[in-house]
């Protein structure tokens, strides 16, 4: 590729609104531009990168025995409404309608509609274990599109689907996919680790998130040097305080209101609540994260929440608007303030409470249809439960560690519930219908690209990994208009293609400082410079990570660049 010719518009200064280094160098070096609020393109140079980090991910997962195939990313609403999702997903599902006024939505996972499909399309256990995946744009309208294509709201997904017999089958699945994670993420040269993570809402059981370690993630990790204990610190029941100050609903009133709560008291809350409904909201108030418990019967509810969801849309910090909300809206509780520096997901609150209720047996509260060891492991969070910076590791080797981590991959065992939800059975050798189980795996392919820069770069650009670098050769003529210059590096450019190498060719008419901090930006892992002595046929080789700079004789080339 040359140059001169190639869309690869670097910028010198630093964009004013990008805050992480990997956004700052996407954007520096060309690879990605802005669109809308998370929404990118990728130039030509990013592009690459993206296909490189796609090709490594597609390889494991063929390897891994998952076959690859395509779905939409246009998806009815009925399918969504059966999962019981259109409602529980909330406004990060991007809807629309067409001409017919017919409801749909952009995909932003696939769970609805590859079970629907398997369910037309498996009947019996032969047919079944089965692995299937896609990699494909998703949609999630986020509340806070940030650091580049780290957050997105359209970004690159592979997403993989297991089906399986029956639970232990769906344990061999998650390990094969547990283990093709590693493989990927390891050759995709991150520093990372699998994390036992939250399975969020209720009717998931073991589920891992692959977390790069990095200041910019998003999610604390707590985990050992020594071992292979790592968990989202998420996963811990968390201390909440209750705010007595804010008005509270008139029907509220007659319950007691400690000053300070746990989130074992904040249980008792929901017990006392129609056992049907019970969904949670997480506000921000004063910058303050505030949850907020919701109760009633479903419809009702389901109006609340559209209002509360409005509300937060227009204005998202106002307090006032917030009070008033509870104030008249008796369906609520709270609200509840969490410490700021506790990252706790909306959907993910009420699971929160249902541990710390039933994983501490010695309460006499109990949720219903909730099942500890069938829905949740409550060992496992009793152990988790104030874990600290510097307590010894959990499985007794080293001493734990916390980190911030990029969530790049998510592997999660769904068990039945979309199956049930959609009907998706299969018949078993005594011909009789069972759900089918499920497991459900993901990878941010752009937000890996992202997590690649985060960790390899340095004060003057990226610093590539061979395997996911753009191009293995930047090649520069240091002044092309200078004629031996310029014939030599011709001449190589034309043998590196011939030699099937990946070369971006400098052709261009600028001064040498320009080119070189263009290089530097771009992080080609090898570059080679064509300057005064090519007269001599001498060259020179300059590693970008290292700076080794040598002189090379062009015959002896192939020998240096290996
Ligand atoms: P997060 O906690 O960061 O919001 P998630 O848990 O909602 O991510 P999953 O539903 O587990 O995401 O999706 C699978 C993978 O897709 C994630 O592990 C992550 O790598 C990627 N991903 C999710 N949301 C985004 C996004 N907005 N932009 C880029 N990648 C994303
Ligand atoms: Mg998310
Ligand atoms: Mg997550
Ligand atoms: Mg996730």
């Amino acid at each position: 590729m040359k140059q001169s010719t190639f869309l690869v518009p670097t910028l010198r200064d630093i964009p004013s609104d990008a805050d992480v280094i990997s956004h700052q160098l996407m954007l520096r070096s060309g690879m990605i531009r802005q669109s809308a609020s998370g929404v990118y393109t990728f130039l030509p140079l990013g592009w690459k990168v993206l296909r490189k980090v796609e090709e490594i991910v597609r390889e494991e997962m063929d390897r891994s025995g998952a076959q690859e195939m395509l779905m939409p990313s246009i998806q009815p609403s009925d399918l969504w409404k059966e999962s019981g999702r259109w409602e529980a997903y909330g406004p990060e599902l991007m809807r629309f309608k067409d001409r017919h006024d017919r409801e749909f939505a952009l995909g932003p996972t696939h769970e609805e509609v590859i079970t629907s499909i398997v369910k037309d399309d498996i009947r019996s256990y032969k047919e079944l274990p089965m692995t299937l995946y896609q990699i494909q744009t998703k949609f999630r309208d986020e509340r806070r599109p940030r650091f580049g294509v780290l957050r997105g709201r359209e970004f690159l997904m592979k997403d993989a689907y297991s089906f399986d017999h029956d639970f232990e089958g769906l344990d061999k699945s998650y390990q094969t996919m547990y283990d093709a994670y590693n493989r990927i993420f390891s050759r995709l040269n991150l520093n990372f680790r699998a994390v036992i993570a939250d399975s969020g809402a209720m009717g998931g059981k073991d589920t891992h998130e692959f977390m790069v370690l990095s200041n910019v993630g998003e999610d604390t990790i707590a985990y050992s040097d020594e071992s292979d204990f790592a968990a989202n610190i998420e996963i811990a029941p968390v201390k909440v305080n209750y705010d007595k100050s804010a008005d509270q609903p008139e029907e509220m009133q007659e319950i007691e209101t400690p000053d300070q709560r746990t989130i074992q008291e904040v249980s008792t809350f929901l017990n006392v609540m129609p056992e049907k409904c019970i969904k949670s909201l997480l506000f921000i108030v004063d910058e303050e994260p505030v949850l907020l418990l919701v109760r009633g019967d479903h419809e009702a509810n389901d109006i609340k929440l559209k209002h509360v969801l409005d509300a937060e849309n227009v204005e998202l910090a106002d307090e006032t608007q917030t009070k008033n909300i509870l104030k008249t809206s008796p369906g609520f509780i709270g609200p509840v303030n969490i410490p700021a520096e506790v990252k706790v997901i909306a959907d993910h609150a009420v699971s929160y409470m249902v541990n710390a209720v039933c994983g501490a047996n010695k309460e006499k509260y109990h949720l219903k249809n909730v099942n500890p060891d069938r829905d949740f492991r409550p060992n496992l969070y009793e152990d988790l439960r104030n874990i600290q910076e510097g307590d010894p590791s959990p499985d007794g080797r080293g001493t734990v560690r916390f980190k911030e981590g990029i969530e790049v991959g998510h592997v999660f065992k769904l068990g039945t519930k979309y199956s049930e939800a959609l009907g998706a059975q299969y018949l078993n050798d005594q011909g009789k219908s069972k759900p089918i189980v499920m497991g459900s795996y993901g990878i941010g392919v752009s937000r890996t690209v992202a997590a690649i820069i985060e960790e390899h770069h340095d004060e003057n650009g990226i610093v590539w990994p061979q395997n996911v670098a753009p191009f293995h050769i930047h090649l520069i003529a240091i002044n092309i208009k200078q004629e031996a210059q310029r014939d030599l590096a011709e001449q190589l450019y034309e043998k590196f293609l011939t030699e099937g190498r990946e070369v971006l060719f400098d052709d261009r008419p600028e001064r040498a400082g320009v080119k070189f901090k263009d290089a530097d930006l771009i992080g080609i892992p090898l570059r080679i410079q064509i300057g005064k002595r090519a007269e001599e046929g001498i060259v020179e080789v300059k590693e970008r990570k290292t700076g080794e700079l040598q002189e090379v004789h062009v015959d002896e080339l192939s020998a240096v660049i290996s």
